[in-house]
């Protein structure tokens, strides 16, 4: 693996930054700490974002460029990911372009990358990911969802929870079961559904700090066309493996880590004075650089598989565990540094724009999101280090 930076790493970072500058705010301080946590009052704004990386092929840089994308590697897209996390850009389409882009390059038909992927790629279609349910999250292959074939259509029936932007959404890629209910992982099918065909009910779950991201969906005799399946009926699980392991990629996160080290470096020089900081609070900074730096390795990694066409498995696993657990211990490392100084969101005293108490709470499902730390920490023992599951 080259660790040097590379010179399309570079362009990219630059060409990204200027779209950057030409749209945000010189003040911008992001939206919700998942870039898809659009905030209603700043969805203008990330949609004009879109449209801008759009019209350089940056919305959706990896697609090839018949669909409207750039046929960009792994490592340049790395570098821009990494570049909108340092600049907390909101991206609608983190769905769209990072999980439903590559399962329709690989599985779809050509019919479907021609209607989705161009249109993701153009016009930032926004789609949500309907696999968890209210008994199945962790052990997304009991998933109880029901997908049956009828006149040339599939009939759904059942319930989504924590469905990501489901209210936004005009497609969720979908997991049900086509087989019968004991089939687990080999009864299970994908589905690209119109979110908002009739039988579709969604229900706003409001979280802790107060936005409105998640969502519950209801499904009630949902006719699907069966042209909406993607690759073959019950080979679903291998498919959504695939999207589950791209979800696992954190350079974004990595992006957002670097920025908030380097603004509460910025604060404490301008409060104590170059090098003066208490040696507890330099010791933290330290830590918090090399587990960063460490992180960022760990990314590099997975780009480096994925260039290089490896599968990868417990290496996503490693780096999505490690990034988000340093994550959240840093904003509480950050929170106790700035002490009762810190804890004010918005308002008179409040520093940083309020950015280390809304990450304290908002990078808890930094560790639930895409499979628990508890889950990667299995696959990690049983698929990476060949230890028995029980
Ligand atoms: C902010 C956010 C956004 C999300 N967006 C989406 C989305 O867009 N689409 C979607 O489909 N889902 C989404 N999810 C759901 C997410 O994938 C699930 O929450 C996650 O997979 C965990 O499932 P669960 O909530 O059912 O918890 P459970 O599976 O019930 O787990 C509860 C606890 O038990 C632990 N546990 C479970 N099984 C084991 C085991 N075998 N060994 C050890 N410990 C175990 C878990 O680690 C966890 O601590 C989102 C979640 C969050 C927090």
């Amino acid at each position: 693996m080259d660790f040097r930076s590379r010179q399309e790493m570079e362009a990219v970072r630059a060409e990204v930054r200027a779209v950057l500058s030409s749209v945000l705010p010189a003040d911008w301080g992001g939206s919700g700490l998942l870039p898809m946590d659009v905030l209603p009052e700043h969805m203008g704004l990330a949609r004009q974002l879109d449209m801008a990386l759009a019209e350089r092929g940056l919305l959706a840089p990896s697609f090839p460029p018949e669909y409207g994308g750039r046929g960009m590697g792994p490592y340049a897209h790395y570098a821009l990911l990494e570049e909108l996390g340092y600049h907390l850009a909101p991206r609608l389409t983190t769905i769209a372009v990072d999980l439903v882009g590559p399962v329709l390059l690989l599985y779809g038909s050509e019919e479907q990358r021609r209607q989705h992927l161009t249109r993701i790629a153009r016009e930032g279609t926004i789609w949500s990911q309907g696999f968890s349910e209210p008994q199945a999250g962790s052990d997304l292959t009991s998933l109880q969802t029901t997908a049956r074939r009828r006149d040339g259509c599939y009939v759904i029936n059942g319930q989504k929870i924590w469905t990501s932007m489901a209210h936004q959404a005009e497609w969720i890629i979908l997991l049900a079961r086509t087989g019968p209910p004991e089939s687990r992982g080999r009864g299970l099918s994908l589905f690209l559904v119109p979110a908002k065909a009739p039988g579709i009910t969604i229900s706003p779950i409001v979280d802790m700090t107060g936005a409105h991201m998640l969502n519950q969906v209801f499904f009630e005799d949902v006719e699907v066309p069966a042209e909406n399946l993607v690759g073959e009926e019950n080979r679903g699980w291998v498919y959504a493996t695939t999207l589950l392991q791209h979800e696992r990629g954190d350079a974004i996160l990595v992006g957002q880590f670097r920025r908030l080290l380097d603004d509460l470096r910025s604060l404490l020089q301008s409060r104590y004075g170059r090098g003066k900081a208490p040696a507890a609070v330099r010791h933290a900074l330290a830590q918090a650089e090399v587990e960063l730096e460490v992180g960022r390795l760990l990314n590099l990694r997975v780009v480096d598989m994925a260039a290089r066409g490896l599968p990868m498995d417990m290496e996503a696993s490693v780096c999505k565990l490690f990034v988000s657990e340093s994550f959240q211990r840093f904003t509480h490392v950050a929170c106790a540094i700035l002490g009762l100084w810190g804890l004010a969101r918005e308002g008179k005293g409040s520093v940083l724009g309020g950015r280390v108490p809304y990450y304290l709470m908002a990078s808890v499902p930094t560790t639930i999101i895409a499979g628990t730390s508890e889950v990667q920490r299995m696959i990690i023992a049983t698929r990476g280090l060949g230890l028995p599951r029980s």
